[in-house]
């Protein structure tokens, strides 16, 4: 279509007045501004469509026959929930702009049987006094830490679990709890930037500790660390580099290394593991992630993570290890700041009590990682034949490719995938991925050499189907 058409089909648009006008019981029920706005949204629409997309004439025609209804339905979702479900066809399993872990079932369970109503969240049944939040999850982390044989069986080095609002929180509690006013060691290789506003060392000037930079961007060695401990030096602290990876000529402390300086100095070694997998991720086909047990095995003195990443849990700042440091660290006026509340707590424990029955398939997160690219492309195939019959005018194709882990584990953790391509001739891929995510529940694919891809290992089951009815409908 040329441009002088296009500005044909614009001039038979009405105006945003003359919609609302022909709208007046929509205008009786929920006022002239929800229907004024939802009139301009839907007219930006068709606008944007004429523009851009596949609208002719006739289509222009049928949208406008449609308008009353296509308006109803602005303001009836301009008044609904605006956070809310969306089909993650990325394959990036920890999508953190999608709500990083899908909860467990059991941990959706917990939530409604203990915060519909009263818990003993801070009370001891047994005493009938005040008890502490932290019990909830410190007694079900020892469990596990013990049916490991992690944890030490020297009584004065239990292991101590305590939860924050997230991981950010728990590095910042941490930092300022044993370095306020003195000096962590770092390495250079190590100061990362995690997603924008988490940086390590904007962290720990906020922790108000003084960061000590070691070695150089590519290798640091123990000598580097012990040459610059001193009166002030408070901490050693590793950061998992999460999600970027240095190749070639590198070098890096084994962390028992680490953990063996920092015991014959007598200074706190910390660990920032960002994604803390508390499973052998070896056994999905991953390797040289680290993990939570194998840093408190390696003496590690306390390791922080999230609670929503490779974990599977709820947002939460996951903070183990030695019992005295974590003491001091729930003594701190900061932690009662970035405390997590019940709701986080009973996902939490309902979550780390699937790993303690060794119910991994209860944890979304875990159950995605365990698809293996036949089951995807089973599920693809029949997805495909369904849809061939009568979405005549699409071309699809099954293609190979990679999941990914995301969430903060290394960039090269990939699951092999079989792929849906979804093309529709004489439209963009960016219209149609756009046009996936105005179903309803949007549907959120990947955009590759101008093809639109969805990879069912992050799609529920259950959602294939609404996939198939989005695509017929489009
Ligand atoms: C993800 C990550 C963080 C931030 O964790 P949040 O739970 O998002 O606050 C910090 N450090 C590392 C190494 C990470 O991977």
């Amino acid at each position: 279509m040329n441009s002088v058409e296009k500005s044909q089909l614009f001039r038979e648009l009405p105006s945003v007045d003359e919609v609302v006008r022909a709208s007046a019981p929509l205008v009786e029920a929920h006022g002239a501004s929800a229907v004024t706005d939802a009139a301009r949204a839907v007219l930006a629409r068709l606008r944007e469509e004429i523009r851009s997309g596949p609208l002719d004439s006739s289509s222009v025609h049928i949208a406008l026959q449609g308008l009353g209804r296509a308006i109803e339905k602005q303001v009836a979702q301009s008044l609904s929930y605006s956070l809310r479900t969306v089909i993650n066809a990325t394959g990036v399993i920890l999508h953190t702009n999608l709500g990083r872990a899908p909860l467990a079932g059991p941990a959706l369970q917990h939530i409604a049987e203990t915060a519909a109503g009263y818990s003993n969240l801070e009370f001891d049944v047994e005493s009938g006094e005040r008890g502490k939040r932290d019990v909830h999850v410190d007694r079900l982390f020892r469990k596990l830490l013990a049916d490991t044989g992690a944890l030490p069986q020297d009584d004065s080095k239990a292991i101590s679990t305590i939860v924050v609002n997230n991981n950010a929180a728990a590095v910042l509690l941490a930092l300022n709890t044993l370095a306020e006013d003195g000096e962590v060691i770092v390495s250079r290789g190590e100061l990362v930037e995690i997603g924008g506003s988490f940086r390590i060392p904007d962290v720990m000037a906020k922790s108000c500790a003084r960061l000590r930079e070691v070695g150089t961007t590519n290798r640091t060695r123990v000598t580097d660390y012990e040459n610059a401990i001193n009166e002030r030096t408070r901490a050693l602290l590793r950061v998992h580099r999460s999600n970027f990876e240095i190749t070639g000529f590198t070098e890096r402390p084994a962390l028992a290394d680490l953990a063996k300086l920092a015991r014959t100095k007598n200074i706190p070694l910390l660990e920032d593991l960002g994604s803390g997998s508390i499973v052998d991720l070896r056994t999905f086909g991953i390797s040289g992630e680290p993990n939570v047990l194998d840093s408190l095995h390696a003496e590690v003195d306390v390791v922080t993570y999230s609670g929503d990443k490779l974990l599977g849990g709820p947002q939460a700042g996951l903070l183990s290890g030695r019992a005295d440091l974590i003491a001091r660290m729930r003594k701190n006026s900061l932690f009662r700041a970035l405390r997590v509340d019940k709701l986080t707590y009973a996902a939490l424990a309902a979550t780390l009590l699937a790993y303690i029955k060794h119910d991994h398939a209860a944890i979304p997160a875990l159950r995605m990682m365990r698809l293996t690219k036949q089951e995807i492309a089973a599920r693809a195939e029949a997805l495909v034949q369904e849809l061939r019959p009568t979405a005549t005018k699409w071309e699809l194709e099954m293609v190979d490719g990679e999941s990914v882990v995301g969430g903060g584990a290394a960039p090269s953790a990939v699951l092999p995938t079989r792929l849906i391509a979804l093309a529709l001739p004489g439209s963009a891929a960016d219209w149609l991925s756009a046009r996936l995510r105005r179903c309803d529940p949007p549907i959120v694919a990947r955009v590759e050499d101008g093809r639109v891809l969805l990879d069912l290992r992050t799609v529920f089951p259950e959602q294939d189907r609404a996939i198939a009815d989005a695509i017929q409908s489009i």
